[in-house]
């Protein structure tokens, strides 16, 4: 009897395995053709400068829209890119998408810069600066323009080839920026070995602010201990106007949530841009 369920068991678990394999198997072979297909979108989500109140920079999103499944979440298929070496080609694209948008938005947003995430599999490709200089030279957008954000998961493990790596893209120009800091493993004293130019707080510290909560303390202490290192700050996933204002007091340069705007398509972007700045002024 006990044999027989364990073996049914089994056999469930196996025939899960089977499905959740072929699915994957399934959903690699559409990212395979989703650019061809244009079925990748860049969204964008504005970050707001909180001291001027203006929006400086832009984070790219990456969006798919899958013909049968339909929208999947870049939660579940970048990883999958990642596993598969497909997010070379798809962040090389989407560079190129973004190297487009942001010379358009310069026609009326001067000085306006895109923040595009970058995965581990990349960037430790021996030539990956090379890469992304390349493709942002043979578009005619200076390097300034680029905010790379990285993981501390991702410039960890090889500490000393990611400090000449990121050294390299600062040369260039590009603007380096810390992403979902506070959720990996890096001690704050190792921030100041690599030349990066902000931080960006990781949104479950944000979404757990209340005045009195730990997570308070840990904001205000990270904020602190930027400005000490000369970081400047972006505090992700801000939803509320208490949020909003708490950062703000504690002096956090940069506000990136729902607050402001959900991420956008392209074509939504410039009116967005310039109702905002009408609305500050
Ligand atoms: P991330 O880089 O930390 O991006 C911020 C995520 O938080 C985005 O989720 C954004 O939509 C979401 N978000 C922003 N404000 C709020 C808010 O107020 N509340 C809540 N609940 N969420 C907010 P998204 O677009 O689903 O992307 C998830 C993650 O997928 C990104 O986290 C990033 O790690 C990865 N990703 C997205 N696009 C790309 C890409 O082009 N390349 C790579 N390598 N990774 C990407
Ligand atoms: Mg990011
Ligand atoms: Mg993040
Ligand atoms: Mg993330």
């Amino acid at each position: 009897q006990k044999a027989k369920e364990s073996g049914r068991n089994r056999f469930e678990l196996y025939t899960a395995k089977l499905d959740y394999q072929s699915e994957v198997v399934t959903l690699e072979n559409h990212l395979r053709k989703a650019i061809e297909r244009n079925e990748l979108h860049v969204y964008y989500q504005p970050i707001v400068n909180m001291k001027t109140k203006k929006i400086e920079v832009i984070e790219a999103l990456l969006r798919w829209n899958q013909s049968n499944i339909g929208f999947v979440s870049p939660v579940q298929f970048i990883p999958l890119a990642e596993e598969t070496g497909l997010i070379v080609p798809i962040t090389k694209w989407l560079l190129e998408q973004t190297c487009i948008h942001i010379k358009a938005i310069h026609s009326f947003a001067p000085h306006m810069k895109v923040g595009v995430n970058i995965s581990a599999v990349h960037f430790q490709q021996d030539d990956f600066v090379e890469q992304v200089s390349h493709i942002v030279k043979a578009n005619n957008v200076h390097p300034r323009f680029f905010k790379f954000e990285l993981t501390e998961s991702t410039i960890m493990p090889n500490a000393e080839e990611s400090v000449q790596k990121l050294v390299q893209l600062k040369q260039y120009g590009f603007k380096l920026a810390i992403d979902d800091f506070g959720t990996g493993f890096s001690s704050l004293s190792y921030l100041h070995r690599f030349p990066i130019d902000v931080l960006k707080i990781d949104q479950s510290f944000i979404r757990r602010l209340s005045l009195y909560s730990d997570d308070a303390t840990i904001v205000s202490t990270i904020i602190m201990m930027a400005h000490n290192l000369h970081l400047a700050v972006v505090a992700e996933g801000v939803e509320t106007e208490q949020q909003y204002a708490f950062l703000k007091a504690q002096r956090c340069d940069f506000a990136q949530g729902y607050y402001i705007s959900k991420p956008m398509p392209f074509n939504e972007l410039q009116s967005f841009i310039q109702e905002w700045d009408g609305y500050i002024k």
